[in-house]
C-alpha cells in the first residue's frame, strides 16, 4: 500500500459533483467527500441529485454501467470538473459478469456500485468501516480513470484492476509513485 500526499482543497473553480442513481445514504456521501478531497485536492460537491436508473437488463438482473455514464452526460453540471455517481444497483459491462464501477478515461463521468462492497453480500457480518473503505477505494480508482490514469501492474496501487473483493481489499486507497505523479500532472491541467 502507498501513502498519499496530504494537501488542502484547491481553490479551483470547478468541483467534483457527486450524484446518485437511486438513493444512497447521506453519511456515506459525507465520509467519501472527506476521504476524496485530500487525495484529489478538489472540492467535492454533494449535489443531493438522485437520478433514475437506466440500462436495466432483465435477463441479467443488472444495470449496464455505460448506460449510466451516458445518463451522467445528460445531467452534466457545467461548472463541475467531474461527476461521480454512486448507486446501490448491481452493474455489469458487456464482457464482465459484474463491475465495481466504470469510468471514462480522461473524464468526465464515473459510477461506483456499492452493491458488492458490503461484507453482507459475501455472507459476512456487517462492518461499516470496511464497507466505507471499499467505497473510498473504488471511488478513487474510478476518479483516477477520469483523470487519465489506466490500470496499474504495481502491487498495492489503487489503479490495479480488481474483479474480486479480495483484490480490492489488498490494493488500498494509495497510488503508486508513477500514478501519483501522473495524477498530480493531470490535476495541474484540470
Ligand atoms: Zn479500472
Ligand atoms: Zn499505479
Amino acid at each position: 500500500m502507498y501513502g498519499d500526499t496530504e494537501g488542502a482543497v484547491s481553490g479551483q473553480s470547478g468541483c467534483i459533483a457527486m450524484v446518485s442513481f437511486g438513493p444512497v445514504a447521506q453519511d456515506l456521501q459525507e465520509s467519501l467527500r472527506a476521504g476524496l478531497e485530500p487525495i484529489f485536492r478538489i472540492a467535492l460537491c454533494l449535489t443531493g441529485q438522485v437520478l433514475p436508473l437506466a440500462g436495466w437488463n432483465a435477463e441479467r438482473q443488472q444495470y449496464l454501467g455505460e448506460a449510466l455514464l451516458a445518463e451522467l452526460h445528460r445531467v452534466w453540471l457545467p461548472d463541475a470538473l467531474r461527476v461521480l455517481a454512486l448507486t446501490e444497483a448491481d452493474l455489469y459491462a458487456d464482457d464482465l459478469n459484474f463491475i465495481f464501477g466504470e469510468a471514462e478515461v480522461g473524464g468526465p463521468a464515473a459510477v461506483v456500485s456499492l452493491r458488492r462492497l458490503r461484507p453482507e453480500f459475501y455472507g459476512h457480518p456487517p462492518h461499516h468501516e470496511l464497507f466505507a473503505r471499499r467505497a473510498l477505494v473504488e471511488c478513487i480508482h474510478e476518479l483516477g480513470h477520469t483523470f487519465g490514469l489506466r490500470h496499474c501492474p504495481r502491487p498495492g496501487c489503487v489503479m490495479q484492476f480488481s474483479d474480486r473483493i479480495e483484490e480490492s481489499d489488498r490494493k488500498g486507497p494509495g497510488f503508486c509513485p508513477v500514478h501519483r505523479a501522473a495524477l498530480d500532472a493531470a490535476l495541474r491541467r484540470a
